[in-house]
């Protein structure tokens, strides 16, 4: 069989690889070995323009955030298939700095944070001492809908399959792979780039996260609220989303008793209403020590890339960096250097 472009893995990152590459009428196959509990069938997928303590707009958000409402709208109508929801963020101050702050940063940049008038509003389902302010636009995109459908458009194009390095036949101007002749191969393996051959000596920075899936009747589901944890609604009614941690340090991807302990014995202090825990998921992020993905073309392997490194953000990040790459490819478009695996030149060139 010959194609374009073999690509590896089949989350969020190679889910927008595939669908750009489809747009431009490039032809691929996709190697994803189908597993649980990967990054982005965890995931909330929220897009928020302003993270952190101290309400800081997140990187290249003035780029990121209607490119990504606009790919995912489009994927939404191509698949008809319902997985994005345009929402609010409600962020509850824990103390009065953390109010007081975010009324200073309203008066120095305006654009994504807004005062709340009606401050009582959540009152009947959440305990908040400090009042509340809103962070808008913000989404909630069900990567794990919008995964399964491409998956389902897409039929013989993916397969269930582990790709295995040994067996990469690899030249100039394309690769073999078993039966599959490519001009070019795209790793989106998400943490399992570290232990890629040709990238795993990219900086990556493995974080694991967790979330419980909690049942909730009657607790308000239009908006994103954000106290010590963040709880998004899913599409399906009364089911929320609640997470997450961040370690750097851990022995395993699998959830822990520690992490659902305490953040139900949180929970039962937050919301008001009774709640059961239907679920609880863990998996390993693929974050970097910069913060900022990795794409491009291995600088010694021409026929060998690379669209990884989405971290905490991959909802936002994806679409945006996937694209870019497939202009680079197609068109020759220049690569944002931040994000561009080139500026790791010398480490990539230790392995061969
Ligand atoms: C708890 C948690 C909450 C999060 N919340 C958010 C959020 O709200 N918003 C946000 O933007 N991001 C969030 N993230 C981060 C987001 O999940 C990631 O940025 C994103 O999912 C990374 O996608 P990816 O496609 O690069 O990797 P992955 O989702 O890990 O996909 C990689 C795929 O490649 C396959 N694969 C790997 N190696 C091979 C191989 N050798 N052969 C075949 N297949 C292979 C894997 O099976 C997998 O299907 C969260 C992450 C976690 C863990």
């Amino acid at each position: 069989m010959q194609v374009d472009y073999l690509i590896v893995g089949q989350g969020i990152s190679g889910t927008m690889l595939s669908w750009f590459l489809h747009k431009e009428g490039e032809s691929f196959v996709i190697l994803d070995e189908s597993k649980g509990d990967t990054s982005s069938k965890v995931a909330a997928g929220i897009i928020n323009p302003v993270t952190g303590r101290r309400f800081v707009r997140s990187w290249m958000i003035e780029e990121l955030l209607p490119f990504a409402r606009k790919t995912y709208d489009e994927l939404e109508t191509f698949l008809q298939v319902h997985f994005i929801r345009h929402l609010d963020m409600i962020r509850f101050f824990p103390n009065a700095e953390s109010r007081d702050l975010f009324a200073t940063r309203i008066t120095e940049d305006d654009t994504y944070l807004h005062p709340y008038p009606e401050q009582n509003d959540f009152n009947p389902f959440f305990n908040y001492h400090y009042g509340c302010g809103q962070v808008r636009p913000a989404f909630c995109v069900d990567l794990g809908v919008l995964l399964a459908a491409w998956r389902q458009q897409l039929g013989d194009a993916v397969r269930n399959q582990r790709f295995e390095p040994a067996a990469l036949q690899e030249a100039n101007d394309h690769i073999v792979y078993e039966d599959i002749t490519a001009q070019k191969i795209i790793f989106c393996e998400g943490v399992m780039g570290e232990a890629n051959p040709w990238f795993g000596l990219l900086p990556f920075s493995a974080n694991k996260g967790e979330a419980l899936f909690i049942e909730c009747p009657g607790l308000i589901d239009k908006h994103i609220f954000k106290q010590h944890h963040l709880l998004a609604p899913l599409m399906q009614p009364g089911l929320f989303w609640v997470g997450s941690t961040y370690q750097n340090r851990f022995t395993d991807a699998h959830p822990t008793e520690d992490f659902r302990v305490k953040t139900e014995a949180y929970l039962k202090e937050w919301i008001k209403l009774p709640f059961t825990v239907v679920n609880h998921k863990a998996a390993i992020r693929p974050a970097t020590v910069e913060r900022r993905p990795f794409i491009g073309m291995h600088p010694h392997h021409p026929a060998i890339g690379i669209c990884n490194g989405m971290g905490t953000k991959g909802t936002s990040l994806a679409p945006y960096f996937a694209h870019q790459l497939v202009q680079h490819l197609v068109h020759g478009v220049t690569l944002t250097p931040e994000a561009d695996i080139r500026r790791f030149e010398r480490i990539l060139s230790r392995r061969n």
